[in-house]
């Protein structure tokens, strides 16, 4: 296992943290980080993007079997697809990292916050920003927006991939061999990251075959 992970302590003195899980993969690390340190955390999966539901599925259920294995609630919350087409209107056609990413993030904070607004959290955070593919400074500002309406809700805006966490996050998905996603995760990624291989003369993505540990480069993170 690469370098020593740091203690963990939450911010503020909270007692209980909840988790936005994105996929197995991205939060594999930070929940394994949260047992060592003796944090008390809840996985909470709120990721409507994710298309279709095959893939949602199959991103889902690696998730809790892993959440189960280290005995960690595990909140499923909906799959509300229509709120988030609704929502990507007018943006079916903007890049990754772009407007679309941000409401994206922003929608899934935003019921994340609330739940944790709800049920007692006084800090919650994501494994979204620790994917290499993502902008962690878009990310955390859509985390720092989503608690903005609670007093007693904070974001915890840690940069999960320092300290070794990124190599980490490659070595517990290679253990575990878990699901390997090749794309971002709604229609629209799945589209042009489609585009982009046939571009490359390669051939499109086909869902639940590729596993950590197999060869081939995929793209963890929803
Ligand atoms: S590319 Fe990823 S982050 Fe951006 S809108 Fe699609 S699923 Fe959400």
């Amino acid at each position: 296992m690469s370098t020593h992970r740091e203690k963990l302590v939450l911010p503020g003195g909270a007692d209980k943290l909840l988790l936005h899980s994105c996929c197995a993969p991205c939060s594999g690390e930070l929940m394994e980080a949260f047992v060592e340190s003796g944090i008390d955390y809840t996985v909470f999966f709120y990721n409507p993007n994710i298309h279709p539901q095959k893939e949602y599925l199959l991103r889902k259920d690696e998730n809790i079997r892993f959440a189960e294995k280290h005995g960690v609630p595990f909140i499923d919350a909906d799959y509300d697809t229509d709120n988030w087409f609704a929502r990507a209107k007018g943006m079916e056609n903007e890049p990754e990292r772009g407007i679309r990413c941000t409401m994206c993030f922003d929608m899934r904070f935003e019921r994340t916050a609330l739940y944790a607004h709800e049920h007692g959290f006084r800090v919650m955070t994501s494994s979204l920003g620790i994917s290499r593919w993502k902008n962690m400074g878009q990310i955390n500002d859509s985390g720092h927006r989503a608690v903005a309406p609670y007093d007693d809700v904070a974001y915890w805006d840690y940069n999960w991939r320092k300290g070794g966490g990124s190599s980490r996050m490659i070595e517990i998905s290679k253990r575990e061999r878990f699901y390997q996603q090749e794309y971002c995760g709604c229609v629209y990624s799945l589209r042009d990251t489609n585009r982009h291989r046939k571009a490359q003369g390669r051939d499109r993505i086909q869902l639940g075959v590729q596993f950590y540990g197999d060869d081939a480069e995929g793209k963890a993170g929803a």
